[in-house]
């Protein structure tokens, strides 16, 4: 048998580490055992994928070194690679009425308000909420009819409503159980004609000749829908294999909030592909020579796919860094050299805009950008603090900002126009605290509160325009800033 693996993310948003994850075990099993690593995409929600998002996964694939030997933009003989296309052909559509045909899948007619009614009543009941099943009982030749005279309707799974779903997975102790009525009526094709998740990723593996699927562990519990529609649509199951999810720090599912999660911010920060999988590779399976620093072709002649961490491996960033201080130092002076280089390129591209306008030699360039390049800045608290206030003032007035600031970080909002929505709000509140305080509009006016919050953000009393500088700046830095600033004022 030639093993033959897949990863198959769906093109939403920036391309995931945990995609990085998968398809480094995936490629070091396929490398292992002389297999075929293989690239599916999976665009079968129509609001959520886009082509860019699918293009910046064969990007970052290809940045890794994560190469496919078959996918989207390679090609292959079990093509097409990207389920869009495949619907086009009819492909899923095919398998759905073979089911409805056997009398192991229905046509439901059930729309949006009958759902919503259902949900609603389950919840009062505190029963769980699945579909209930009534068209389950329409009789396939009326319900044929009603399909053929056009009426809007799902193909839904007849999932089995006794008995118990067992499934061992070679990486668990114990096997997988779960009973049967729990498990619901599966949508296999939607109301416009496209597969669910479920019926396309079954149908293509089996098409593609996907021998293992190893994949996160937040698929488990789709597994007996997937095993069932194998055994029913006359296929031999590959074999699943559920690997733990990365963490953060708190063991919660690795999330944008705790940790950057897209492989393009590793990019733009200057990791190094090598030491990014090396990092990942030591996650999900530890060298069996102990070795600290190894790169995945040494991995992939030795990975053993029983040794897999399931325990939730904890995706620390510190860990990443001294992975990538080993390879960095590692590197030819012209590799390193180039690093740099990008590096300076990157943020150049970023800063010039900004201070284009104030340049009058090239070098200006330097000065100007200091502060943007700077890890710290120094305050001077006569700057810090206009004419006319006070100290305790003006910490009161970047306190409150930083407050303000810090929602917006949150909120993912760090931009100019997020930045200075927000702090327009808090002078706006706070002179509407004392609307006849003329002491109160003076400190909280653009003159003097804003005048502050640059001269905490750069440590200069001049900047390019200042949301555009804090915007560049990003959060992190801003926020230390003004930390540190009120600290001085003490
Ligand atoms: N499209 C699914 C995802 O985005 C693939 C899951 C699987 O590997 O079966 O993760």
């Amino acid at each position: 048998m030639t093993v033959r693996v897949r990863i198959a993310p769906s093109p939403t948003g920036d391309p995931h580490v945990g995609t990085a994850y998968i398809g480094l075990l995936n490629w070091c099993f396929a490398k292992r055992h002389g297999g075929k690593f293989i690239l599916r995409i999976e665009d079968t929600d129509r609001t959520r994928c886009t082509e860019a998002s699918a293009q910046a996964i064969y990007n970052s694939l290809k940045w890794l070194g994560l190469n496919y030997d078959e996918g989207p933009d390679v090609g292959g003989d079990r093509g097409p690679y990207v389920q869009s296309e495949r619907v086009k052909l009819g492909i899923y559509k095919r398998y759905a009425d073979q089911l409805v045909a056997q009398g192991d899948a229905y046509p439901c007619f059930c729309g949006a308000e009958t759902l919503d009614g259902m949900r609603k009543a389950q919840m009062a009941a505190k029963q769980p909420i699945m579909y209930d099943r009534r068209c389950r009982g329409i009789d396939p030749a009326e319900a044929a009819r009603r399909v053929a005279a056009g009426e809007t309707h799902v193909v839904r799974m007849k999932t089995p409503t006794t008995g118990d779903f067992s499934y061992k997975d070679r990486l668990r102790a114990k096997p997988t159980v779960k009973a049967w009525a729990d498990i619901d009526d599966q949508v296999l094709l939607k109301g416009d004609g496209w597969p669910t998740y479920h019926l396309a990723a079954v149908v293509d593996d089996h098409l593609m000749g996907i021998t293992h699927v190893i994949r996160a562990e937040e698929w488990l519990n789709s597994l007996p829908k997937h095993i069932w529609l194998n055994q029913h649509l006359g296929f031999t199951p590959p074999e699943y294999v559920h690997v733990g999810l990365l963490r953060n720090a708190d063991k919660s599912k690795i999330s944008k909030r705790k940790n950057p999660t897209s492989v393009l911010w590793y990019r733009q920060q200057g990791y190094l592909p090598e030491a990014l999988l090396n990092f990942l590779a030591q996650l999900g399976h530890s060298h069996p020579e102990g070795k600290e620093q190894f790169s995945i072709q040494d991995l992939g002649s030795c990975f053993d796919l029983d040794r897999i961490n399931v325990a939730g491996p904890v995706f620390d960033l510190k860990k990443l860094d001294h992975i990538q201080g080993l390879w960095f130092r590692q590197l030819s002076p012209e590799r390193m050299r180039d690093e740099v280089v990008r590096a300076i390129d990157e943020r150049f591209a970023q800063l010039f805009p900004l201070v284009r306008e104030r340049l009058t030699r090239g070098a200006d360039f330097i000065s100007l950008a200091e502060p943007f390049y700077a890890v710290t800045v120094n305050h001077r608290v006569d700057e810090l603090v206009p004419k006319g206030s006070e100290p305790v003032q003006i910490r009161g007035v970047l306190e409150a900002f930083a407050k303000a600031l810090k929602e917006v970080q949150a909120a993912e909002q760090w931009t100019a126009a997020g930045t200075e929505a927000a702090v327009r709000a808090v002078c706006a509140a706070e002179i509407a605290k004392a609307p006849e305080d003329a002491a109160i509009a003076a400190l909280w006016s653009p003159k003097v509160a804003f005048s502050a919050l640059r001269v905490a953000v750069t440590g200069r009393p001049n900047s390019p325009p200042l949301f555009d500088t804090i915007a560049a700046l990003g959060a992190v830095r801003c926020l230390e800033r003004l930390a540190a600033a009120a600290l001085k004022l003490r």
